[in-house]
């Protein structure tokens, strides 16, 4: 049985009452901070020492060699190709239709400012590769990626045992269909540390990972940490650590296809959150009695059973629907499911949320491979002031500003005022200097 949180009857704080692992990733920041370190001062010797200690392999070349990561596409198995390449081609359609077109404004007659749309230069992409395998984020990854016009993309992933030191094989085979051939066999914290600073690849130091401008993916704590300790030094998308769904439901919900996808998110990793919100105490007991079905029966049922018991998994009881649109709210899941009537009444005035799946057939599986949008979402509560990947992730917005001799002028003296009320005269003094004998 779910622990159940009853925020019946009262106007308690949500927030404050509301299942979340007191994730402390603060704490994972130091624990890794000497190993960004180790990869800063050394490369290549200290990435080799943490992958043998947390991957328990290592290839001697980190880089994966071009013809490795094309003839992966050869051993792809015919349907997985096919479900990738549809991946690939649905999540094409929606990030092409992202992509900005740069904009002029003119201010006044003679002055404009244009915002060019610049893609980021290099990008390091992580593919998560502990628990599960992850072929799917790759296609995430990349694909806003080059909607974006990124020229230089890095993937990164780590070693597997059963690859002979190399990253999945399925991942490298989804690098190869989408054209990407810089690869490396590195995870974790110091896959993030190689990225933002650079580091030496093989032993005699003759190969390099240059620094990358910006990196994105999702991971598990020891990656969110060393994102978060090395946002600065270079850029880092929203922190995508484990994942979360949060199911607003009413009766009308089929428990079972609740309790599927409840499981289908505490199956990433122990320490996953899935949350239930309904008013219906008959169907947070339907759900009970299908987990209790479902569970067993799963594959990775010893995760998902920790997941689901774990502080940061329950089912929310409220007085009704208006009462769950504010604990939602609240929480600000990565994923979150409405199976209402009238779900998309409700899912268009939810304010805080990564994606938002709406209705009974369009659960988080099918946005985690094959609807079109980004799998790459924020969590923790970060979705209340950022949002998923997307082409915009990999732009920035450049002005350009251009204006007349006849348009500055008239505008000067609102310069030197303003210029003077900051009491830097010297600003005030760029412009007059361009208008002697003016009195601007
Ligand atoms: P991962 O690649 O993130 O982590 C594996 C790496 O962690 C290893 O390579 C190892 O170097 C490092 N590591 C392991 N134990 C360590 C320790 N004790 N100290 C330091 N480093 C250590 O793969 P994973 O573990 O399978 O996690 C993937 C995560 O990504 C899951 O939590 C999943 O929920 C999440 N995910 C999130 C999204 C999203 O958009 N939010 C999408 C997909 C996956």
């Amino acid at each position: 049985m779910l622990n159940r949180i009853d925020l019946r009857g009262g106007a308690r704080d949500p927030r404050r009452l509301l299942p979340r692992a007191q994730l402390d990733v603060s704490v994972a920041v130091e624990r890794i901070r000497p190993l960004v370190e180790a990869v800063r001062e050394h490369g290549y010797p200290a990435i080799r020492e943490a992958s043998e200690r947390f991957d328990g392999v290592s290839p001697e070349r980190l880089r994966v060699p071009v013809e490795v990561i094309r003839a992966a596409e050869d051993t792809l198995d015919p349907q997985v190709r096919a479900a990738l390449l549809e991946s690939i081609t649905r999540a094409r359609k929606v990030h092409a239709d992202q992509r900005r077109v740069d904009h002029t404004t003119q201010v006044v007659p003679g002055g404009t400012v244009t915002e060019r749309w610049v893609p980021v230069d290099r990008v390091g992409l992580y593919v998560p590769g502990g628990l599960a395998m992850y072929p799917s984020t790759v296609v995430m990854n990349v694909v806003p990626a080059q909607a974006a016009g990124v020229r230089s993309l890095v993937v990164v992933s780590p070693p597997q045992k059963d690859n002979g030191g190399l990253p999945d094989q399925r991942v490298l085979a989804a690098c190869a269909l989408l054209g990407v051939d810089e690869v490396y066999a590195v995870g974790g914290a110091q896959a993030v540390a190689m990225l933002a600073y650079g580091a030496t690849v093989d032993p005699v130091g003759a190969e390099r990972c240059e620094p990358v401008d910006m990196i994105t993916g999702p991971g598990n704590i020891w990656v969110t940490a060393a994102k978060r300790l090395l946002r600065g030094v270079v850029g880092i998308d929203a922190e995508a650590g484990p994942t979360e769904i949060a199911i607003l439901a009413d009766d009308t919900a089929d428990p079972a296809h609740v309790a599927a996808d409840l499981i289908s998110q505490a199956e990433h990793d122990p320490l996953a959150a899935s949350v239930l919100v309904t008013p219906s105490t008959a169907l947070a007991d339907a759900v009970d009695a299908e987990l209790a079905r479902q569970v067993p029966a799963a594959k990775h049922a010893d995760r998902i059973g920790t997941a689901l018991h774990g502080e940061q998994s329950g089912v929310v009881l409220v007085d009704d629907l208006e009462a769950g649109l504010r604990v939602v709210d609240a929480y600000a899941a990565e994923h979150l499911e409405i199976q209402t009537e009238d779900a998309r009444e409700w899912a268009l005035r939810v304010r805080n949320a990564g994606a938002v799946f709406v209705g009974a057939w369009s659960p988080v599986s099918l946005g985690d491979y094959c609807a079109g949008s980004n799998h790459v979402l924020p969590t923790g509560g970060c979705a209340r002031h950022s949002s998923g990947l997307s082409v915009q992730s990999f732009l920035r917005g450049i002005h350009l500003v251009e204006y007349t001799r006849e348009a500055l002028r008239e505008v000067a003296p609102h310069v030197v005022t303003l210029a003077g009320v900051e009491d830097l005269p010297a600003h005030g003094q760029a412009v007059s200097a361009r208008f002697p004998g003016e009195t601007p």
